[in-house]
């Protein structure tokens, strides 16, 4: 057990963090100092070969990115990107998404995966777009999280990406498996507590930039399958990570 000489600066370090997060609904977990140190080391690796990544989906307004998001649930964005130019001809604003039923919007996006929920999810989502807040997509995380169709992995990828507003670390399916295999996480976190690992180790005005570097990382290098272990130079910088390596 620490003595009191040893929990004072600890305390004083953990009031600093809580009043720079202090918007936050949660603390954030301690992370070792070695830790910090290869989370350091890594956002170097990724800014200097991923420093030109961003987000995939396709959108001019902040409304369209939470549309296109909606939709990228268990679906590529690559198929997403082919549907919603139409979609977002046939429907510009969230008011006409707001006029319009499901069942019109079904048809722009039938070639994705779960298009009937998704369609009955972005039409209530926009009809609260419209008559709660104005016709504006809301800024704030627990606004965002009243919208059907909306948890936090969708809500940080619209304030961050949308308007540069750090709540959270987007923990999708790569990000995930990435936390895990570049030794940030133990095997088995859970995704409420990886992203809440990751924004601990990394500084909150890079969180929207690190989601997007590993998202790259994990569709061009680290895929779930066929993982490029011995060849990306991240992965020979940081390969140690790796229990994929002798099946590469
Ligand atoms: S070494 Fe392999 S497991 Fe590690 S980050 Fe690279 S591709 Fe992924």
């Amino acid at each position: 057990m620490a003595g009191r000489g040893a929990a004072k600066p600890s305390t004083k370090k953990s009031a600093r963090r809580s009043a720079a997060n202090a918007d936050l609904p949660f603390e954030l977990p301690q992370v070792a100092p070695s830790l910090k140190g290869r989370a350091t080391r890594l956002l170097a690796a990724l800014d200097e070969y991923y420093g030109d990544a961003v987000c995939e989906l396709d959108f001019t307004q902040p409304h369209e990115l939470l549309v296109a998001t909606i939709l990228s649930a268990q679906a590529t964005d690559v198929g997403v990107n082919k549907a919603t130019p139409a979609l977002f001809e046939a429907f510009p604003t969230p008011a006409d998404y707001a006029a319009s039923t499901p069942e019109e919007i079904e048809p722009y996006i039938r070639t994705i995966g779960l298009f009937r929920n998704k369609a009955k999810a972005i039409h209530a989502a926009m009809s609260v777009v419209t008559e709660t807040f104005g016709g504006e997509v809301p800024r704030t995380m627990d606004e965002l999280l009243t919208l059907r169709g909306v948890a936090r992995k969708t809500a940080n990828v619209v304030l961050s990406t949308a308007y540069g507003i750090h709540m959270g670390v987007v923990v999708d399916t790569h990000v995930a498996r990435l936390a895990v295999r570049l030794g940030l996480v133990d095997g088995g976190t859970t995704v409420p507590q990886i992203e809440r690992r990751l924004m601990a180790m990394f500084p909150r005005d890079r969180w929207g930039d690190l989601s997007h570097m590993l998202i790259w990382h994990g569709r061009r290098a680290c895929k779930a399958r066929g993982a490029a272990c011995s060849t990306h130079p991240i992965c020979q910088k940081f390969g140690s990570c790796c229990e994929l390596r002798d099946q590469a």
